[in-house]
């Protein structure tokens, strides 16, 4: 069984200042509610910058919150100006990094080559990566929704381990920022056929085991609806991770 995973990319947005003040609010939002920690998974991706303060504050205040980050270089030192290796994020208590988001796919032109180096990289340094794929709208129209993620994650994955921990995010382009989510069944469609790409690069256990989120609009009042639907294990929230009391009822779902 999947534990269910939420995971907030706060992509460009809070200085260290307002992620320090987000995660107690966060913290406390679910205290008072009384929420059960073990019941789903919570990261956070803030920005770099942002990575040092938050895990100081969850690890003094105990706040059962993951950390990632949302980017990663595939070297690991060296000079590569500007880039954050694995290993610095290992040291720094992170636990997952998103790589292969469209954003970075679109506007940092990372093509699925960067994306299988890049989750090599995570994997090198203990790191799990988040894997995101989807389609844009123009490949919806032209290719219907499974072919492009299923395309992207099987460059993703070749090559790796068959024990390898990985996260699978899918995230349809069209879906992103645009208050417009997929359906329920679309999601499960291609979540569906993403685990079977999992089933043929890494085998029916690692399939079994590794969680496929969907991404793109989601919020408290339709989390449950994508949750409900089997090979749906939990979300990559965007815009409503950065508001404390819609985050902590997109972690409080109920089935
Ligand atoms: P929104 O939740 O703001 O649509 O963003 C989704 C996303 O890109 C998460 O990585």
């Amino acid at each position: 069984t999947r534990t269910p995973f939420i995971a907030g990319n706060w992509k460009m947005n809070l200085d260290h200042l307002q992620a320090v003040a987000l995660v107690q609010k966060l913290h406390w939002t679910l205290r008072d509610a009384k929420h059960e920690s073990g019941s789903v998974e919570v990261a956070l991706f803030p920005p770099f910058t942002d990575l040092r303060p938050v895990q100081t504050l969850i690890d003094a205040d105990k706040i059962p919150f993951a950390l990632g980050a949302q980017d990663i270089s595939t070297h690991d030192s060296g000079a590569y100006t500007g880039e954050v290796s694995g290993q610095f994020l290992a040291k720094l208590d992170v636990s997952y990094v998103i790589i292969g988001h469209s954003e970075r796919r679109e506007y940092h032109h990372e093509g699925d080559d960067i994306v299988a180096a890049k989750t090599q990289a995570a994997l090198r340094h203990g790191l799990v990566p988040v894997i995101c794929v989807g389609e844009t709208a123009a490949d919806l129209e032209e290719y219907g929704a499974s072919a492009v993620p299923v395309k992207q994650l099987g460059i993703a994955l070749e090559g790796l381990s068959a024990d390898a921990d990985i996260v699978v995010a899918y995230e349809p382009v069209w879906a992103i920022g645009s208050g417009q989510a997929a359906t329920p069944e679309q999601a499960q469609e291609v979540a569906a056929a993403l685990r079977a790409v999992i089933a043929d690069a890494l085998g029916v256990d690692a399939a079994a085991r590794t969680r496929i989120l969907y991404g793109g609009s989601v919020k408290s009042s339709n989390i449950a609806s994508f949750l409900r639907e089997p090979d749906v294990d939990g979300a990559l929230v965007g815009g409503a991770s950065l508001v404390a009391d819609e985050f902590a009822a997109i972690i409080r779902f109920q089935k």
